[in-house]
């Protein structure tokens, strides 16, 4: 039996939810239309909000993009006066100004209801120790999680972020039972404990891992359950909608269930805007319906995704989405052909042999596009091979298998280069895996 946050809005029916959701849009189309921008925007699009006589109307509505966050940098686009505002975070914004989001009181209440609705719903309790592995500044995953952990009631580590030995003496001394981090950091904590002697089955009291802001696959969720003994769960969100808590896996781990109390979801062709019916691949368009501080309607999130209509095991009626395949600015072309990284996750991951760490360099021979995925081996799977020859064939044999799987999926040939356990150079943070030296 599914034990639900918030039964009555989990489970509501879609006639009534479409209801809640077009009340919900009017209202925030009333407030977008107080912005000079946003006002201008519609008038140039020749529509205006009395056009807007059903839910499905929005397509009616222009699209928000990065460059309307950008060409109104810092406060352009607010929909209420700036002393209604009581927080602010932002995108790192490594290149240009950095996208800001901000929250009024109401917004930051539903935020923080919105991550205790997650936690709540991968098995978070009061009873719970719960750590949060990232950093707590302006990047919304620290206080977002801080926030919606304590709204559960569970005992809330706000550790930050990096000191990997250290965050697992707290898991061991405080007996944290759920952290939340990116998945890198799962993975580096796997052979952090390795190296440090400790047993996750006997020394640790670990039972759930919410993990998200970095794409990952299948294969890396097996591998962070199997080494941490526990269970990991994808959540989705972005700052310019609210930060995490847009959606989020349920215990079936099939999909992550949108809250469309406050967000309505579209699908479109990413090349046309056109949009696409249920089922089909494309990008994610949101628009955050309660949102009081900012004009998020139709909001181009870049990433590629499908919607799954079908109702849920869990009897929860919000739709799903399937894991983000990808940034959109982030699939590679090679030598003609479109490849995504979470293509090539997948794979790596998936072979046993492979430890936790790999790159992956695209780069130019001659005239044409060369692709090599450098992947760490572990040195316990070679302890059989008793002769430097033995291990030569086996590393071949691992090589050989793994382009193989590698061109099957992807179609292109792609170079591997095999390492020993530990010679690729970690970071701290969101892991860098792809290097397109293509320009240089
Ligand atoms: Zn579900």
């Amino acid at each position: 039996m599914t034990d639900f946050y918030n039964k009555k809005i989990e489970t509501m029916n879609r006639k009534d939810l479409e209801k809640h959701q077009f009340k919900l849009l009017k209202e925030l189309l009333s407030r977008a239309v107080k912005n000079e921008y946003y006002n201008k925007k519609l008038k140039a699009n020749n529509v205006s909000i009395d056009d807007i006589k059903s839910l499905k109307d929005i397509s009616k509505l222009p699209f928000l993009t990065k460059d309307d966050f950008k060409n109104n940098y810092p406060f352009g686009l607010l929909t209420v006066p700036k002393s209604e505002l009581i927080r602010l975070h932002a995108t790192s914004g490594t290149t240009g100004n950095p996208t800001p989001a901000y929250y009024t009181r109401n917004d930051l209440e539903t935020w923080t209801e919105l991550i205790a609705r997650n936690l709540y719903t991968i098995g978070l309790r009061k009873e719970d120790v719960f750590q949060n592995t990232v950093t707590h500044g302006l990047f919304t995953g620290g206080m977002g999680y801080l926030q919606g952990a304590q709204r559960v009631g569970a005992l809330v580590i706000p550790f930050g972020g990096g000191f990997t030995r250290r965050q697992i003496k707290f898991m061991q001394d405080f007996g944290v039972t759920c952290f939340h981090a990116i998945p890198s950091f799962g993975l580096k904590m796997i052979e952090t404990i390795n190296e440090m002697g400790i047993d996750p089955k006997k020394d640790l009291e670990l039972k759930i891992a919410m993990l998200g802001a970095e794409l990952w696959s299948e294969s890396t969720r097996k591998k962070i359950e199997d080494g941490l003994d526990l269970n990991a769960y994808d959540n989705y969100g972005l700052t310019e909608a609210i930060g995490p808590g847009v959606s989020c896996e349920c215990l079936e781990k099939d999909g992550l269930h949108i809250w469309e109390d406050c967000f309505y979801p579209e699908i479109i062709d990413p090349e046309t805007g056109e949009t696409l019916e249920p089922g089909e691949e494309g990008e994610l368009v949101l628009t955050a319906l309660y949102r009081e501080s900012l004009p998020v309607i139709r909001y181009r999130t870049r990433d590629l995704t499908t919607l799954i209509m079908d109702q849920c095991n869990c009897g929860r009626t919000f739709i799903r989405h399937t894991r983000i395949k990808s940034r959109i600015d982030d699939m590679l072309k090679i030598r003609g052909v479109n490849v995504f990284p979470s293509q090539i996750e997948e794979i790596v991951m998936n072979q046993k042999e492979i430890g936790y760490n790999y790159i992956v360099r695209i780069w130019k021979k001659g005239v044409l596009d060369e692709i090599t995925v450098e992947a760490e081996v572990e040195n316990k799977y070679f302890s059989h091979c008793k002769t430097e020859d033995e291990t030569l064939r086996e590393m071949t044999r691992i090589k050989n298998e793994l382009s193989r799987k590698l061109h099957e999926v992807t179609l292109l040939r792609i170079n591997v280069d095999l390492k020993p356990e530990g010679s690729i150079p970690r970071s701290e943070g969101k892991v860098k895996r792809i290097f397109d030296e293509r320009n240089k």
